[in-house]
């Protein structure tokens, strides 16, 4: 809220990838009064939380719910499954495959970032390459990120994961689901990941405040000999603890309560078609700024992520003033640039609790605020967004795959 604005009627716009809305029933869920955390009602939750999200990683191992951001649950990852010293393979998809990097070198590991452009996914081969020259096998984890927020790019974590075993190399597979989870279809066990990062303020429609931790059998042996020093991070008093149905210390219980009720609307509409609703709404997103006359961060057809779309503006440009007009005129939050990307693109969140009047509001905000900001366009991304959702668009249109 600016100083000169105190009331900008209307519902705000939150069109963040990350934090999202959260819809009405979770937070519904979330104010219910806090229960004991060592009653049977919690002893309930609990069995019903960790069997729930098992089935949103898709994953028969345990999963881990820490009370923390995201960058909490990347740190747990990192100390409960290695040592001190060790080497870390990372892929600089965007910002935050950078500032995971920062995070492992500052807490004594030796990450090494093979460089990206921020503009495409993860590549597979150059893992399998540089794994391949590591025949002492110092490389213990290989860590990507699933759905790069900074740029809109999706990663093909399966193929990371062919890439490790082809080169016949032992080191575990991370993976950051964070802006992914719930939102991109993701497959734990069948893709062969050892330890998958999520948080609960973005495709899960909680407030912030939720991470998460799901394990491979291989990742919970590597903790055993793992000598990372950790103690609130430490998966074996959580694992021994959510057995007997609780926590080693207070959780975050009313978000708990969100938890579950998130999940129970997720169950109801189904993961494919939640993920078919992501889709369809990147979609409608591509095709407007097609027609307004941009690019999209992602410069790879086959990685355009269902979560976000990140558009840079002609050079010149401030993104941030579009940002500035969202804000200021239709009361609409967008994503910033992050990073070597500030000020250079503006982020379009199409991610948890949404319709197709909100996604179709958000493109006509957008379109208005780039008119507000006097950013030059072409008019009708607002009725290419309508065409595609609609289905009337031709395939091979902007936005649809040929
Ligand atoms: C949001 C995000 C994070 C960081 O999560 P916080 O909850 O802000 O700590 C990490 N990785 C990705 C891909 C994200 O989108």
């Amino acid at each position: 809220m600016s100083a000169t604005s105190s009331h900008r009627p209307g519902a705000h716009f939150l069109q963040l990838p990350g934090p999202t809305t959260t819809p009405q029933r979770v937070m519904e869920a979330i104010a219910r009064p806090t229960i004991n955390h060592r009653g049977p009602d919690f002893r309930d939750l609990t069995v019903e939380v960790l069997d729930g999200i098992k089935g949103i990683f898709k994953t028969a191992g345990p999963v881990i719910i820490y009370p923390s951001s995201g960058t909490g649950a990347w740190e747990a990852a990192l100390v409960n499954a290695l040592s001190p010293g060790d080497a870390v393979l990372m892929y600089e998809t965007g910002w935050f495959a950078t500032l995971w990097c920062r995070l492992a070198r500052k807490i004594g590991l030796e990450p090494e970032l093979i460089p990206g452009d921020w503009r495409t996914p993860v590549d597979a081969a150059a893992i399998g390459e540089r794994l391949r020259a590591d025949k002492a096998h110092r490389i213990k984890a290989v860590c990507v990120v699933h759905n790069e927020t900074s740029t809109g790019v999706t990663s093909d974590i399966a193929a990371v994961r062919r890439a490790i075993d082809e080169a016949g190399h032992p080191a575990l597979l991370m993976a950051d689901l964070v802006s992914s989870l719930a939102s991109v279809d993701y497959q734990h066990d069948v893709w062969g990941v050892d330890v998958a990062v999520g948080g609960s303020q973005k495709g899960l429609m909680l407030p912030p405040g939720l991470s998460f931790n799901a394990l491979s059998p291989k990742a919970i042996a590597a903790s055993k000999s793992a000598g990372m020093r950790r103690s609130y991070w430490d998966w074996d008093e959580m694992l021994e603890a959510n057995a007997r149905g609780f926590f080693p210390y207070t959780p975050a219980i009313n978000l708990l309560q969100g938890l579950r009720e998130a999940i129970a609307m997720m169950q109801e509409e189904g993961l494919d078609a939640v993920f078919a609703r992501h889709q369809r709404a990147a979609q409608a997103t591509r095709a407007a700024v097609a027609q307004w006359g941009f690019e999209t961060q992602c410069r790879d057809a086959a990685a355009h992520s269902p979560v976000l779309t990140a558009v840079p503006m002609p050079d010149g440009l401030s993104a941030d003033a579009v940002r500035e007009a969202a804000l200021e005129r239709c009361n609409m939050s967008l994503g910033n640039g992050l990073g070597q990307l500030d000020d250079r693109v503006f982020r379009i969140g199409h991610l948890g609790d949404f319709s197709d009047a909100l996604v179709l509001g958000t493109i006509a905000a957008t379109e208005a605020a780039l008119a507000f900001a006097g950013v030059p366009y072409r008019a009708g991304g607002t009725e290419a967004a309508i065409a595609v959702l609609t289905g009337q668009a031709q395939r091979g249109a902007p936005g649809l795959a040929a």
